[in-house]
């Protein structure tokens, strides 16, 4: 019997598994996809900032890999949870000191810079039960960065505690900067019928928490206005 050739390809999210599920019914004859990925299961990140605000399916964001391939044949794919951190002409280099041969690599590790750390899915739950929880506890939740994260969590949070006082603050006087100037103003008219407080100022200092309560400075805050805000 020939030995498979491996095809190694790193990163298990939207781009990794799609092209795993289509790779693998036509190569399985003569290749073996190897995955890896440093998540135990895979991050449904559009949830992400929702699951930052409202509690109670925060699990259904991570999403286990056991049935990840659908179109794959049975054991055409295997899958390691590690962290790639040397690629060689012919084998990558795992954290943990593991060489995984390849014929061919496939890198799929997206374009964000997440920290290279393995993580489970108990772990990052917690994460996000704990930001709930602290935003069910505050009174004032403060947002910094009007793209679509911080607005859809700024919105979250004021539509879930109508009683908080929420202010979202973003550096240029657009937000949602990467998209048409029409959807800031929607966005805006829609912030501001819900009583979100918006700010368009940059932030000069870092803003420091109190490792204790979590509880971010005031005194070490710095807003520098750019001449606009909702109210
Ligand atoms: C809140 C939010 C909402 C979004 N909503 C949409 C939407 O509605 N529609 C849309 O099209 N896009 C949306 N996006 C953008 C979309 O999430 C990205 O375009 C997409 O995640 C890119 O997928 P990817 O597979 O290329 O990379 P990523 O999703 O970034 O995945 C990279 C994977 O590689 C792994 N990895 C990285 N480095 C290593 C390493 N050294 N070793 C092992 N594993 C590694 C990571 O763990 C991760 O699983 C949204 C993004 C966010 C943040």
């Amino acid at each position: 019997m020939t030995q498979l050739k491996t095809i190694v390809v790193v990163g298990g999210s939207y781009a990794g598994t799609y092209l795993i599920d289509r790779l693998a019914p036509q190569v399985h004859k003569t290749h073996q996809i190897v995955l890896i990925q440093k998540n135990s299961h895979m991050h449904h990140i559009f949830a992400f900032p929702r699951i930052s605000v409202v509690q109670g399916f925060e699990q259904k964001a991570f999403v286990p890999y056991t049935n990840a391939f659908h179109a794959a044949p049975a054991q055409s794919t295997t899958i390691i949870q590690g962290i790639v951190k040397t690629i060689m002409a012919d084998c990558v280099v795992l954290e943990d000191g593991q060489d995984i041969p390849y014929e061919y690599l496939v890198v799929a590790t997206g374009t964000g810079r997440p920290p290279l750390a393995l993580t489970s899915k108990l772990d990052e739950m917690q994460t996000r039960r704990v930001l709930q929880q602290r935003i069910k506890e505050a009174n004032d939740v403060v947002v910094v960065g009007g793209g679509a994260y911080g607005l859809q969590l700024a919105f979250d949070a004021k539509e879930l505690y109508p009683t908080k006082n929420v202010t979202l603050i973003h550096s240029t006087i657009q937000l949602m900067p990467r998209f048409h100037p029409r959807l800031h103003e929607i966005v805006t008219s829609r912030a501001t019928a819900l009583g979100i407080r918006l700010i368009f100022a940059v932030i000069r200092h870092q803003i420091t928490r109190s490792r204790k309560s979590g509880r971010v400075s005031e005194g070490r805050r710095q807003v520098v206005d750019q001449g606009y805000r909702s109210r």
